[in-house]
């Protein structure tokens, strides 16, 4: 063992937790009093940070919330829907489900648009739930539905929603960091994403990115205390602090990550980096015999989805054990219809982990006698 690096993790091609830089993870190693000016001036940094990402409009605001990313997205959907509310939701995955079964948890009246899990919530079937139910207050939808990597249009959406005077929310757990959003050219009055994706942090947190007016305009709708997103927002503006305890060592490994993407040269370079692993993973795949599962124009370069191989020997469980035993983590599918494993794109990875990973699967399909038809 090498006194530099005394352990090495395999490679995580997973959709998060997601493999973070050495200097992210020893980030952590302090001991922060959650009410101490250092803590409390991270905090206040990190929420900077985020508008800024998100196009840096002063209208919006960041609000932090403990828990994984569904917490935030929880927070969200049963703070900001009056009591009186409708929620439509654009589904084609099973995040978008995820979403109808919070509203169903709290109650919240919904109507769902379900479309195929390869295919885009077509636009004009939006416009015509609107126009044919005016009960309908808010509209909800994932952008990168990362059971398959498809990526839906959020603007295109978010400039029907507005013409509906809708309340628009925004999933963009898995983009966020590596796709650039706009978020008042997107009209998105809440977006959420979390600590251990696109930006490369670990998990601990997730994060809201909300037009203050529209957060403000909140009060006496949560339907919990310690999801409550206007409180929660009003105690960070306040003294600067948590309602209750923060994951003060993952915040201290998020400033960082977020120092890290900037280094990197913001949204569009860590977008470029991703892409490329894509690209890599994509035609070394197509070249073994894979085929992805959704079509080019719709795939994103978050996470791909592949079918499985149409042969006798192959089995998901098999291959992925024998991957991760050669240190590369790969993720299964989570699809309704079609049988499919997913390979990430995201994390701190690079050209070389890919290269590697291609050559584990090609290693691994001779093992396995899994002889595909090549292209
Ligand atoms: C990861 C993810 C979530 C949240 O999942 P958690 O396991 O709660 O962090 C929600 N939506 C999308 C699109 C995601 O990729």
């Amino acid at each position: 063992m090498s006194t530099l690096s005394p352990w090495k993790d395999k490679a995580l091609f997973t959709p998060g937790p997601l493999t973070t830089s050495l200097t992210t993870k020893q980030a952590m190693l302090r001991d922060l009093g959650s009410r101490d000016t250092e803590f409390i001036n991270t905090v206040k940094d990190i929420r900077q940070r985020l508008v800024a990402l998100g196009g840096g409009s002063d209208e919006y605001t960041a609000v932090l919330v403990q828990g994984s990313g569904t917490f935030g997205i929880e927070a969200t959907l049963s703070s900001v829907i009056p009591p009186e509310g409708k929620l439509l939701v654009l589904v084609n995955g099973a995040y978008g489900e995820r979403m109808l079964k919070i509203a169903a948890v709290h109650r919240i009246s919904t109507l769902a648009l379900r479309f195929e899990e390869n295919t885009i919530p077509a636009p004009e079937m939006l416009e015509t739930a609107l126009d044919g139910d005016p009960a309908i207050t808010h509209v909800a939808v994932v952008h990168c539905e990362t059971t398959t990597g498809i990526i839906n249009p959020i603007e295109t959406y978010g400039e029907i929603v507005r013409r509906h005077h809708c309340t628009y929310i925004v999933d963009a757990m898995s983009s966020f960091g590596a796709y650039p959003i706009d978020l008042a050219a997107c009209g998105i009055d809440y977006l959420v994403s979390s600590a251990n994706k696109c930006i490369e942090g670990v998990p601990g947190f997730s994060f809201v990115l909300a037009r203050t007016a529209a957060l403000k305009a909140t009060r006496g709708y949560a339907r919990t205390l310690s999801l409550d997103l206007l409180a929660q927002w009003e105690g960070l503006e306040g003294d600067g602090q948590f309602r209750f305890t923060p994951p003060t060592h993952a915040l201290l490994a998020f400033q960082q990550a977020l120092r890290e993407l900037e280094w990197e040269g913001g949204v569009l370079s860590r977008g470029q980096r991703y892409w490329l692993n894509y690209d890599i993973t994509l035609t070394a795949m197509q070249k073994m015999g894979f085929r992805p599962y959704i079509e080019a124009s719709q795939r994103g370069y978050i996470i791909t989805s592949f079918y499985y191989p149409n042969h006798p020997n192959f089995s998901f469980q098999n291959f992925y054990e024998r991957l991760s035993a050669k240190g590369h983590v790969i993720y299964p599918g989570k699809l309704s219809h079609a049988d499919c494993f997913r390979i990430g794109h995201v994390g701190r990875l690079n050209s070389a982990d890919v290269r590697a990973l291609m050559t584990a699967i090609a290693e691994t399909l001779v093992e396995m006698g899994v002889e595909l038809e090549k292209v």
